[in-house]
């Protein structure tokens, strides 16, 4: 593509020159870094397409920010500390360096605000907008939380409020993930977590995520499950419809996580300090499925689907 080197060019300046664990950044076949002593190297990258996960007319900076968000969202939800990020993005020939440009302001907003430093990546030419990011973090030995860590009796819980993310794609608009990072720390860091994943498909999918890899059902009670302003205000006040944003709509990017009973009053507690906490049920053994229970009944929560709810 021509102007690539250019627009590479303007990248490695805007990202600064390496500096303590980072040997080698943009600009040469591979990036280096030191991994710290004992830690546990975490790695993992998501793809969007325009089109089919984000809209132009959602501005590019924020498509920028919410795919590195996704990324860092992963990280946070092994209970690791976000460290690097690499981007590939397919640009579309016209206007391709303001669209780079563009795009990469709000990358880089997101990386900076969790510590994150961009050490590479690659520009193509495409027909439509792709972007590609692979992000790298570290957690201390043996602390990295999966999955299929949870047991029954294992209560279920979820930061901060649910279906913000849904909320915002029906009116158009960006939807920046807060991201919970001091959470993860400081549940994942003492080892009262029995297993976690980040929201980015609803709180139904991901519900069932935990239980199938750590093989287990769960109960959660549809009264209890946090529904944000923005799912409420979409749905014309009525939280019944507001649920299927939080169940199914996706994009959250908040934290579900699962802990023992015996840890369930320290991690409240501590959790409480950096953001809201909501106790949905427990996990329950494999054979009695995953169920909710709302409005005097118990059902099987359904797996996924906008209008599950209406
Ligand atoms: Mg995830």
């Amino acid at each position: 593509m021509p102007g690539e080197f250019k627009i590479i060019e303007r990248i490695r300046k805007a990202a600064g020159r390496p500096s303590g664990a980072l040997v080698l950044g943009i600009g040469d076949d591979c990036a280096a870094f030191r991994p710290s002593p004992g830690c546990e190297t975490l790695s993992t990258s998501d793809m969007l397409v325009e089109g089919v996960h984000f809209r132009l007319s959602q501005g590019l900076p924020a498509v920028g920010y919410k795919s590195m968000a996704a990324n860092i969202s992963d990280i946070l939800a092994c209970g690791g500390k976000p460290l690097y990020a690499l981007a590939a993005v397919g640009l579309p020939e016209k206007g391709a360096m303001r669209t780079a440009l563009s795009l990469y302001s709000g990358m880089r907003k997101c990386a900076d605000k969790f510590g994150v430093r961009i050490i590479g990546g690659d520009t193509v030419r495409s027909d439509k907008l792709v972007i590609s990011i692979t992000a790298i973090g570290e957690a201390a030995g043996g602390k990295t939380v999966t999955r299929s860590g949870a047991k029954p009796g294992d209560y279920i819980i979820v930061s901060g409020e649910l279906g913000n993310g849904s909320a915002a794609l029906k009116k158009n608009k960006a939807w920046l993930p807060p991201l919970r990072p001091e959470l993860s720390f400081e549940l994942c860091g003492r080892s009262l977590v029995s297993s976690m994943i980040d929201i980015s498909d609803g709180l139904s999918s991901e519900l069932y995520h935990l239980c199938e890899e750590s093989g287990t059902g769960a109960l959660i009670y549809e009264e209890l499950v946090p529904v944000s302003k923005a799912a409420l205000n979409i749905s014309g006040g009525i939280r019944r419809r507001a649920l299927s944003a939080a169940f199914s709509g996706g994009e959250d990017y908040e934290l579900l996580f699962t802990v023992p009973a015996e840890f369930l009053g320290t991690a409240l507690k501590l959790g409480r300090r950096h953001a809201k906490l909501s106790v949905l049920g427990r996990m329950l053994p494999a054979r009695q499925g995953v169920k909710l229970f709302g409005s005097g009944k118990m059902k099987v929560l359904p797996r996924g689907g906008y209008d599950a709810f209406i």
